[in-house]
């Protein structure tokens, strides 16, 4: 395989990465053909309905609308130079991620590889290994395969959901792994981005301090490792924000101030150093997850991690201690949860706390009455195990509640005027599970690793 030059790309799966994805390729000025298994998805995005929420990328994609073309159909990785596989690589029930996705994706890419050089990149979040594992699926299942031709990379996806876009255009690093060649196709592939020559999408201006991204090769099992250990590093952060955090509030310190006073030393970082309710979303459980089964497979158990998810899901009692701490009981209690998808500016419920949140308020005997700005519909569909009543809006949600939790940091949460609103409470008893309040309200606020009563002074972060 000699380094080609790439101009058609396919990209199977149209999920959260795959969008963004094939948005950024296009808007780099390749032909993206967007495949997915799901009719209903590819109908929508073929009408130009985006069907996720992310900030922009409904913008970016009708831009390229002449350049995209979505389809149920494998056919166009035929034609394709770079094969990107962005497809889903959920938890099994014992934390082994399931990579059935993934090797159904390979096995129909496989049946249309073509006799032109091709690179596949895996950009699923995979364990180490899988690059190998789906080398040899394409030996012995496409037809058309010979290794000086088709070569298997990995591409790992940092972006974050709600900030996606900028994400994607002003990554910090690039990780590129696997044949020299194969590397070689996708440094040139990324060139535009590499070079930051490209023109800024509508919205979505260059951060004034970016330059350009670092490009880092390597083999195909490190560049799987490199993410599996940054989503575990920064979920480890979170969880060490949110040990530190319960000990404040049993010695009497301000985690507030402990994060921006261990923050500003340049080896720590204020970034995900976050008290709250601990991280949710599809990607840092089941990472976190994933480690340790790679880990217990080789009879390394990895304490650390463990020790992170353990206090990740400790939050969200906390929380639930905190309201009965006022309450008592929560039977018959109405209680108003802000805020179901996992982050802000995401409609993405996967492993949300509110979830688990929802559930256990309503185990204890309390009437839940829960709101998000975007994330309704996709929670009627999702959530329709759980019992609780959709709010039109926060203040309906606060109306005659005994408490409220703010479960999600939308912005237009810290927006609401709290000192109205508590007013309407039949008791002004707020948990702020995201420490976003700043103003001093006449109610009982709670926050995370902070002193109770009222809100402190703003925090200088
Ligand atoms: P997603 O569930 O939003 O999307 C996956 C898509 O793949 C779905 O549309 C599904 O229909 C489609 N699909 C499944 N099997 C297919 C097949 N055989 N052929 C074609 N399409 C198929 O998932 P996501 O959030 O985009 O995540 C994808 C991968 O990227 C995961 O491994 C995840 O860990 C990783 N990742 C996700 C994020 C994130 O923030 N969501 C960030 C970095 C990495």
């Amino acid at each position: 395989m000699r380094s080609h030059v790439p101009s058609r790309i396919a990209v199977v799966g149209t999920g959260y990465v795959g969008l963004g994805t094939a948005g950024l390729l296009a808007h780099l000025g390749y032909r993206v053909t967007g495949i997915d298994i799901d009719p209903d998805k590819i109908a929508q995005l073929q009408r130009g309905v985006v069907p996720i929420h992310e900030p922009g990328l409904d913008l970016l994609l009708a831009s390229q609308e002449d350049r995209i073309t979505w389809t149920t159909d494998y056919q166009a990785v035929a034609e394709a130079d770079v094969i990107f596989i962005c497809v889903g690589t959920p938890p099994g029930p014992d934390g082994t991620p399931d990579l059935r996705y993934v090797t159904g994706a390979a096995r129909s890419i496989a049946a249309y590889l073509g006799d032109r050089p091709q690179v596949i990149v895996n950009k699923s979040t995979v364990p180490i290994g899988t690059g190998d594992f789906l080398q040899r699926l394409l030996e012995d299942h496409a037809p058309q395969f010979d290794e000086t031709r088709h070569r298997v990379a990995s591409n790992p996806e940092f972006l974050r959901e709600g900030t996606a876009l900028a994400d994607s255009l002003y990554p910090d690093r690039i990780v590129l792994g696997g044949h020299p060649e194969a590397v070689e196709v996708l440094a040139r592939l990324y060139g535009p981005l590499i070079e930051q020559s490209f023109t800024a999408p509508q919205g979505i201006g260059r951060p004034d301090s970016y330059s350009r991204p670092a490009v880092v090769r390597t083999t195909l099992q490190s560049a799987e490792m490199i993410k599996y250990a940054a989503n575990a590093f920064l979920a480890l952060k979170i969880s060490f924000a949110n040990e530190i955090a319960g000990l404040c509030e049993r010695v009497g310190a301000d985690i507030q101030e402990v994060t921006t006073g261990i923050g500003l030393d340049g080896r720590i970082g204020h970034r995900f150093l976050q008290a709250g309710l601990g991280w949710g979303g599809s990607c840092f459980g089941k990472d976190t997850q994933g480690l340790i089964s790679a880990g217990r497979e080789h009879a390394y158990p990895m304490p650390i991690l463990q020790a992170a998810i353990d206090v990740n899901y400790r939050q969200r009692n906390v929380v639930v201690e905190k309201l009965l701490r006022h309450l008592k009981s929560l039977k018959g209690k109405r209680i108003a949860v802000l805020g179901m998808a996992f982050k802000p500016n995401t409609d993405d419920l996967r492993d949300a706390p509110a979830h688990d949140l929802i559930a256990r308020l309503h185990q204890l005997g309390a009437t839940v009455l829960a709101h998000d700005p975007v994330a309704m519909p996709r929670a009627e569909r999702e959530w329709s195990h759980l019992t609780y009543t959709a709010a039109p809006d926060p203040a309906t949600a606060l109306r005659r509640a005994d408490a409220a939790i703010i479960a999600t940091e939308w912005e237009e949460y810290a927006l609401l005027n709290w000192r109205d609103l508590v007013g309407t409470m039949r008791q002004p008893l707020v948990v702020d599970a995201r420490n976003m309040l700043r103003e001093t309200l006449p109610a009982q606020v709670e926050q995370i690793g902070r002193e109770s009563v009222q809100v402190q002074k703003e925090a200088v972060l």
